[in-house]
């Protein structure tokens, strides 16, 4: 069996590591980079470039280089984040036919999980040409609160890339994974999670216990990244250079470009040291056609009187999410930082004024959520013996009942396979059918959780109330299938439904990407540009909203009572 890969897909950065012999290790490029910008950009001929030399290129291709391909995955675009996504993105994002979000690039229509393909293939090439072997498997990871098509997305852009997502995992449990919280004793321990990218602000608070994994609440700010501070820097050389210079350089791609890549640089630099200096010789030609060499020296203290407001916009999330989980900062034991943004003081000192601790910073935010992952896969090919990999169903199943009510059938955090089953007796005179509406969720309000289908049961036999009985079972497999099934007692006449996780995209177009792919690899053309229908499907049930890692301890398995 070859191993199995952990893939940070990130909506900035992408990273891949792998446990072997060595340990759990980040795999880097044959560049040296330990992490992959997430952008990928179409030539004219549209050849795919992928990575750094991608977000290079945005700046003279910026309509046909995308980037925060997972704001859109599983998305529709009416959403009201992916909306503002399209406000500010340069490049188009358009409705599929079934609403989906997807780009437009070259005048073709592409869905997202064909953009975030390209970067997994990108990242299984990274760890075949590491490893010096073929890899096909991969646990990836994405965001606590992704929905079910999210990550039926995020598996189907795996399979359009050639890997096969033997798990998709919340970010939050493989960075408490990383920093080895399953091994910390007995008990139930609360722990947050701290997630500042570049381009979002996650929130997650956790409970560990006997190697349970369960996000209680998730909370942030989609809109929140490094790249805002960078920006905010940015903006004020661009006014500097204009009052100077009377030049706009917004209007100069290749220069904003220098200054976007000196500002990031500048403000990684004053994570570490109070100043820095800033150096752009030639950075463009003022009114008489004089180079313009820009220098100065920047300080922490003026990036940080710039970048307040953004600070402050971290603590609203966290309160609120604490407040969702029930608990008060002194509930909480640990602090994780992730994500690169992270590092920067400023932030470290807002996470330890509103958890009243200091966060723990042993490993690479940058790099932890793969390491998890990687751990997580090496758990699952069995080479950590340390712990039993359990999956559970992270929401309630049930049905409605009355005009708004929802009894639960399949409680949240049962042990997949699970089967339960419900008798039921009709309510009218003579009724003649039963239609039992399923749900998932945990709202005493059934119009509050999700609807995943319905069974209809017709030409019930006739008879007084009560008279006629109606036996529902509900089923959800280890790969997290639901079937449901109700059956007339005295006749057995039963009417059932399977209800699949759906990412927007068929099978049969998933399977006609990767045979586009195929012929445009060995003949290097142009890529049709029709779009074929898209299926609406009501979604399915997934099982990652809570994980458990059992450490092999004797005792009681979780979930039984
Ligand atoms: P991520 O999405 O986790 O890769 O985080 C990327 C963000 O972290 C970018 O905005 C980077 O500029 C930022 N970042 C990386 N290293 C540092 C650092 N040393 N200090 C401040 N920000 C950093």
């Amino acid at each position: 069996m070859s191993r199995v890969i952990g893939i940070d897909l990130g909506t900035t950065n992408s990273c891949v590591a792998v446990l072997d012999d060595k340990g759990v290790r980040v795999l880097a490029g044959h560049d040296g980079e330990r992490t992959t910008p997430s952008w990928v950009t179409y030539a004219a001929d549209n050849t795919v470039t992928v990575g750094a030399r991608a977000r290079r290129q945005a700046v003279t291709n910026a309509t046909s280089t995308v980037y925060g391909a997972k704001r859109l995955v599983g998305r529709k675009v009416n959403a009201e984040d992916v909306a503002a996504f399209a406000r500010v993105a340069p490049f188009r994002i358009v409705a599929a036919p079934n609403g989906d979000a997807w780009v437009r690039i070259n005048g073709a229509p592409i869905s997202p999980q064909e953009v975030a393909a390209h970067i997994l293939r990108r990242m299984r090439a990274i760890a075949e040409e590491a490893l010096g072997e073929p890899v096909t498997r991969a646990v990836v990871t994405v965001p606590a609160y992704f929905d079910d098509a999210q990550r039926q997305a995020t598996r189907d852009a795996g399979q359009i890339a050639g890997v096969d997502v033997i798990r998709i995992l919340n970010e939050p449990t493989a960075a408490a994974l990383a920093y080895g919280a399953h091994r910390v004793g007995e008990g139930r321990r609360m722990i947050a999670v701290f997630d500042l990218g570049g381009g979002t602000f996650d929130i997650s608070i956790m409970s560990v216990e006997n190697g349970i994994f369960e996000v209680l609440a998730t909370g942030g700010d989609s809109a929140l990244g490094g790249e805002d501070w960078d920006r905010r820097l940015q903006e004020r050389l661009v006014d500097e250079v204009f009052d100077k210079h009377r030049v706009d350089l917004t209007q100069i791609p290749m220069a904003m470009s220098r200054l976007r890549d000196a500002c990031e640089n500048a403000k990684k630099a004053l994570s570490e040291v109070p100043t820095t200096p800033l150096h752009l010789p030639f950075l463009a030609n003022d009114q008489h056609g004089a180079a313009i060499n820009y220098e100065r020296e920047l300080t922490r203290v003026e990036v940080e009187a710039q970048t307040k407001d953004l600070l402050s916009r971290l603590e609203a999330p966290c309160l609120r999410a604490m407040a969702d989980a029930g608990l008060q900062a002194s509930d909480i034991e640990e602090v994780l930082l992730v994500g690169g943004m992270t590092r920067w003081p400023a932030v470290q000192e807002v996470v330890e004024r509103l958890f009243g601790r200091k966060p723990s910073k042993g490993a690479n935010p940058d790099e932890v959520v793969a390491l998890g992952a990687a751990a997580y896969a090496g758990i699952l090919a069995g080479e950590a013996d340390d712990a039993a990999l359990l999956d559970v169903t992270p929401h309630d199943i049930g049905i409605r009942v009355g005009d708004s009510g929802f009894a639960v059938v399949l409680p949240r955090n049962s042990m997949l396979p699970v089967r339960a089953r419900r008798l039921f007796a009709t309510t009218s005179p003579d009724q003649k059918f039963v239609s039992i509406e399923l749900y998932q969720g945990e709202s005493t309000d059934v119009m509050k959780n999700r609807k995943l289908g319905q069974v209809v049961l017709d030409d019930l036999p006739p008879g007084p109330p009560g008279s006629v009985r109606v036996e529902l079972v509900m089923t959800v497999d280890v790969e997290s299938i639901l079937s449901v099934t109700a059956r007339e007692m005295k006749s057995g006449r039963e009417s059932s439904v399977t209800i699949r996780p759906s990412g927007g995209l068929s099978q049969r177009e998933i399977v006609e990407i990767i045979t586009r792919r195929r012929q445009e690899h060995s003949s290097m053309t142009r890529l049709p540009t029709g779009v074929t229908g898209v299926t609406a499907d009501s979604g399915g049930v997934r099982t990652t909203t809570r994980e458990i890692i059992a450490p092999k301890v004797p005792g009681k398995p979780p979930g039984e009572e």
